[in-house]
């Protein structure tokens, strides 16, 4: 006889985030300070603004209730200038110590938006500064570098950026993938990538999940290509502080959506126990192949689901989709997580 074991307990409050948005300090439209009042206002408790290549401590803006996170969006690209038909790779760094805005693998090719106001003669540079290298040897030493530094990473929107799925396979140390990033689901209607992550935890990799909206807001709110508040991340911290947040980030406690919501999942006696908002169909995979499944007759929705859990799964993820098509995905657990 196990005991209950909650992968994510009714108990413990969830706060919304969006973990990827730009703001005119580098490519977006709105400022920071919009930014915040428009998150807050939509009912987000936290925000990061992750400029390109322009780590920013915005915490001046933080409140009470508001969580401002500190980082920036980096580039590694073959020949550093953008080029819609080949690959790239973007990853996001956020910075354990809110004040913390070093400039990780400074390279000057990557160095517009710093420049354009003067930014680049006060950066904080560490690391390595020999010219960017897109390979998977550089960028898993990027990736050390920045968590050397204070940094943890998110691996961002596979498919916009053409990113081998070998390469990516290889890709180590960043803690969660963008599962879904609704900047690039807008604008090429694929950007949501469950079955990348199913790849990514077969081969055993103990990689998170979680959505943003990656907004830049060339278009206003209520337009359909409105880039903001559709898809975000759930945190469950003990408590409302950025040590606290950044703490359950790093051990998982969170998961993707675009919509629903989890109320519980829990696991006992060999059985998942999932409860959630409205929603068409209630999935858990354990690889690719047999997924459990429970799907709403027609014009009808459901709630919550039982299954039996396989004793050899080599780990379980949940994910729902509601009548909009808008999906939620847990992270992947693994045996030792659930037993
Ligand atoms: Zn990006
Ligand atoms: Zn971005």
């Amino acid at each position: 006889m196990n005991m209950k074991k909650y992968l994510i307990s009714p108990d413990k409050k969830q706060y919304k985030a969006n973990l990827h948005c730009h703001s005119v300090l580098s490519d977006g439209c709105k400022t920071p300070e919009e930014l915040k009042e428009m998150y807050k206002s939509h009912g987000y408790d936290i925000l990061a603004i992750t400029d390109h290549e322009r780590p920013r401590d915005h915490q001046s803006l933080a409140d009470e209730d508001f969580m401002m996170l500190t980082g920036y969006e980096c580039y590694i690209r073959p020949n550093a200038r953008y080029d819609k038909y080949d690959r790239e790779i973007h990853l996001n760094l956020f910075a354990r110590d809110p004040k913390n805005i070093k400039m990780v693998n400074f390279d000057e090719r990557y160095a517009a938006y710093l420049k354009r106001d003067n930014a680049i003669d006060t950066l904080v540079r560490v690391g390595d500064e020999r010219p960017r290298e897109y390979s998977v040897e550089y960028i898993n030493e990027y990736i050390k570098t920045a968590k050397e530094h204070g940094y943890i990473v998110t691996y961002n929107h596979p498919y916009w950026s053409m990113d081998n799925e070998s390469d990516i396979l290889e890709y180590d140390g960043y803690f969660s993938l963008e599962i879904c990033n609704y900047g690039s689901y807008l604008t090429n209607n694929l950007e949501y990538c469950g079955a990348l992550y199913d790849k990514m935890l077969c081969k055993g990799k103990r990689v998170f999940c979680h959505g943003a909206d990656d907004n830049h807001n060339g278009y206003p709110e209520g337009h359909p290509r409105c880039d903001s508040f559709g898809a975000f991340t759930m945190i469950m911290p003990d408590e409302f502080s950025y040590d606290s947040v950044f703490d359950a980030m790093e051990k998982g406690e969170m998961y993707a959506s675009m919509g629903p919501t989890f109320k519980e999942i829990s696991v006992e006696d060999g059985n998942i126990h999932i409860e959630c908002s409205d929603v068409k169909s209630i999935f858990v995979y354990v690889g690719s192949k047999t997924p459990s499944c429970l799907i709403a007759n027609e014009g009808e929705t459901v709630n919550c689901a039982d299954f039996k859990l396989d004793e050899n799964a080599r780990y379980v993820r949940v994910s729902v989709r509601d009548i909009y098509g808008r999906w939620a995905d847990t992270r992947g657990f693994f045996p030792d997580e659930i037993k």
